[in-house]
Formats: structure tokens, C-alpha cells, sequence
């Protein structure tokens, strides 16, 4: 079973997107292990887009995220990494598609709504910055064998 970050950017949750986001993933069949309504430090800011140091909209990704409340959870499911990056769509907002989250409600690549982790060892690293292991809650659901 994989487990993955998901975060609501600023722009998500100004535009009320909170509950269409949770409610596709949970509709999807992932059982969900963490959530938070947070403001981003920019000390986690720079941690989290470490990997776009030195990238001309760096600077602007930053204040971004850090400009408002985010909603950080954690999601757990078979093959999760590539299926919510499928459900989120292409990063480019001219690439995304009709049906994704980003290609549905995203005009701009600055603003495209949801940040979901791109391997294992970015969703380890990208919950850890943001979740306190006894923030991760474990149980099991019967439905889960139907899904
Ligand atoms: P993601 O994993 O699909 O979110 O995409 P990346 O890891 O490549 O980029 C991180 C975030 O930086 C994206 O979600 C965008 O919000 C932003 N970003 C990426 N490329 C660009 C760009 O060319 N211009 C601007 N303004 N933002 C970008
Ligand atoms: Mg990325």
C-alpha cells in the first residue's frame, strides 16, 4: 500500500475546492490517513520546492504557497502516486485535460490548484515536512476488499 501528499494550494481553497478535491479522492476508493488546514512557513515552503531552487518563478511559487492557508493531507491506496497525479492532471495548464482536477478548474500554470507528490521518496520526504508521525492515523476499512 502507497501513501502519498496531497496539498490544496491557496488558490484551492479561496475557491472553495476543499470538498470536490477530498470528495474525488475518497470516490476513487483512497482511504484518507491525515489532514490539516495550515499555513506554510517559508522555511517548509523552500523545503518542499527544494528541487526549483534557482528556477525563474522559484521566488514566485514561494510567496504563493506561503500567501494563504493550504489544506495538507496524506492518502493512502494501490499504485496512489501515479493515480492522483493522473486525477490531478498534467502540470501545464494548456496540457491539462477535461476531467482532471487541474484541466477542470485551473486557467493558470502559477495557480493550478494541487500539489501531489511524483515518486516515493518525494512523498516520504514531503509528509514528513509537513506531518508529526502521530498525525498519520492507521485503521483499516472492510469496504477496502471491494475497491
Ligand atoms: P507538479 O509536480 O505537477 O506540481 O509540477 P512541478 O513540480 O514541475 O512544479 C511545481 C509547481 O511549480 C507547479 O505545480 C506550478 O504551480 C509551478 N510551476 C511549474 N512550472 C512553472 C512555470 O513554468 N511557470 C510558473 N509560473 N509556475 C510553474
Ligand atoms: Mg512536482
Amino acid at each position: 500500500m502507497e501513501r502519498t501528499f496531497i496539498m490544496i494550494k491557496p488558490d484551492g481553497v479561496q475557491r472553495g475546492l476543499i470538498g470536490e478535491i477530498v470528495k474525488r479522492f475518497e470516490l476513487k476508493g483512497f482511504q484518507l490517513v491525515a489532514c490539516k488546514l495550515h499555513r506554510v512557513t517559508k522555511t517548509q515552503a523552500e523545503f518542499h520546492y527544494e528541487e526549483h531552487k534557482g528556477k525563474p518563478f522559484f521566488q514566485e511559487l514561494v510567496s504563493f504557497i506561503t500567501a494563504g492557508p493550504v489544506f495538507a493531507m496524506v492518502w493512502e491506496g494501490d499504485e496512489i502516486i501515479t493515480l492522483s497525479r493522473n486525477m490531478m492532471g498534467k502540470t501545464k495548464v494548456l496540457e491539462s485535460q477535461p476531467g482532471t482536477i487541474r484541466g477542470d478548474y485551473a486557467l493558470h500554470t502559477g495557480t493550478n490548484i494541487i500539489h501531489g507528490s511524483d515518486s516515493p521518496q518525494s512523498a516520504e520526504r514531503e509528509i514528513g515536512n509537513f506531518f508529526n508521525k502521530e498525525e498519520l492515523v492507521d485503521y483499516s476499512k472492510i469496504i477496502q476488499r471491494w475497491v
